[in-house]
C-alpha cells in the first residue's frame, strides 16, 4: 500500500510515459502501463490443446483435443498453461520487462497468472502446495539484467493467491542455470533443445523431492527450456511438474508468423516440425 501511494505521488510529480502508448502522463501508471492500455492485456479465451496448452483454430470444438506435436510426443511436464498469445500488448509489456528494465512491471502481470494457474491446477498438473520455481538466469546474465523477470512473475502470481494458500515466495537457488547459451530465439526446434541439454541443474533436491512443482517463465515457445527444466527436476524425486507462463509463442499469429521449428496443429501429425 504504502509503495502504491508513494508511485501515485510521484507520478503527479513527475509525470511519466506509459510504456505501451508512449503518452505523457500525470498520475500514477500501474506497472508503468496506462489505464486505458492495461484493458488491451487480454487473455486467450479459445480452444487450446489439452496436454502442452498451445491455442488452437477456433474450428476446433473437442474438450481434449492434443495438437500433433502432443500426439507424436508427448512433453516430460504433465501441462503447460499460458495467459495469452505472445502478440500485441501483451508482447510489448513481456518485451518491456524483459529488455529495458521495467522491473516493476513483472509482478503486476505476475497476477494475470492467476487465471491459467487455475486452468493448470484443474488438469491436475499439480496437487496441494506445490514448489513454485522460475526459470532460472545464468548468474551472470541476471547480473547484467538487475532481475530474472520469471521470478518477478512467480513473485506475482505468490501475491495474487496468497489467500488460496499458495506459497508466500518462490523458490530461489533450488533450480540453476548452469551455462550461459546462445538465446533460444532464432534457433531451430532441434537446436534449441540441444542448447539447453543439461544446462539446467537442481542444487537442493531435498528442497523439492517427492513434491510437485509449478515452473514459472515469460513465455513458452517450443517447449525446449520447459522440458529441460522439468528432466532436471523429475531426477531430483520431483513428482509433478506444471508449466505457468504468461505468454504462449504461436506461428499462427502474425508477430511470431516466422518462428523456426513451429507449431502446425490442423495438419497432419507427421508434417509438424514443432516440439
Ligand atoms: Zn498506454
Ligand atoms: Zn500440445
Amino acid at each position: 500500500v504504502v509503495s502504491r501511494i508513494a508511485e501515485g505521488l510521484l507520478g503527479l510529480l513527475f509525470p511519466s510515459a506509459c510504456v505501451l502508448c508512449h503518452r505523457e502522463l500525470r498520475g500514477s501508471l500501474v506497472g508503468g502501463i496506462c489505464e486505458d492500455c492495461w484493458p488491451g492485456i487480454t487473455p486467450w479465451r479459445g480452444p487450446i490443446c489439452d496436454h502442452c496448452g498451445l491455442p488452437l483454430p477456433g474450428s476446433i470444438r473437442s474438450s481434449n483435443y492434443l495438437c500433433a506435436d502432443c500426439r507424436r510426443s508427448r512433453f516430460p511436464f504433465e501441462a503447460a498453461r499460458s495467459f495469452g498469445v505472445y502478440s500485441g500488448a501483451l508482447r510489448a509489456a513481456l518485451l518491456n520487462l524483459k529488455f529495458r528494465g521495467h522491473e516493476r512491471l513483472g509482478t503486476r502481470l505476475g497476477s494475470l497468472l492467476a487465471r491459467p494457474w487455475r486452468a493448470l491446477e484443474s488438469v491436475g498438473a499439480f496437487g496441494a502446495a506445490p514448489v513454485i520455481i522460475p526459470v532460472p538466469l545464468h548468474p551472470s546474465k541476471e547480473r547484467e539484467r538487475g532481475y530474472n523477470q520469471a521470478y518477478l512473475l512467480a513473485l506475482g502470481v505468490c501475491r495474487a493467491l496468497r489467500s488460496h494458500g499458495v506459497a508466500k515466495r518462490p523458490a530461489q537457488r533450488v533450480l540453476v542455470r548452469r551455462r550461459v547459451g546462445v538465446p533460444q530465439s532464432g534457433l531451430s526446434l532441434h537446436a534449441r533443445r540441444e542448447n539447453v541439454r543439461g544446462v539446467f541443474a537442481v542444487t537442493a533436491p531435498e528442497r523439492v523431492r517427492d513434491r510437485d512443482v509449478v515452473l514459472v517463465d515469460d513465455v513458452l515457445t517450443t517447449g525446449a527450456t520447459a522440458s529441460a527444466c522439468t528432466v532436471a527436476l523429475k531426477r531430483a524425486g520431483v513428482c509433478r511438474v506444471g508449466i505457468l507462463t504468461l505468454a504462449r509463442a504461436t506461428p499462427q499469429f502474425p508477430d511470431v508468423a516466422q518462428f523456426p521449428g513451429s507449431h502446425t496443429p490442423t495438419a497432419p501429425p507427421a508434417s509438424s516440425s514443432g516440439g
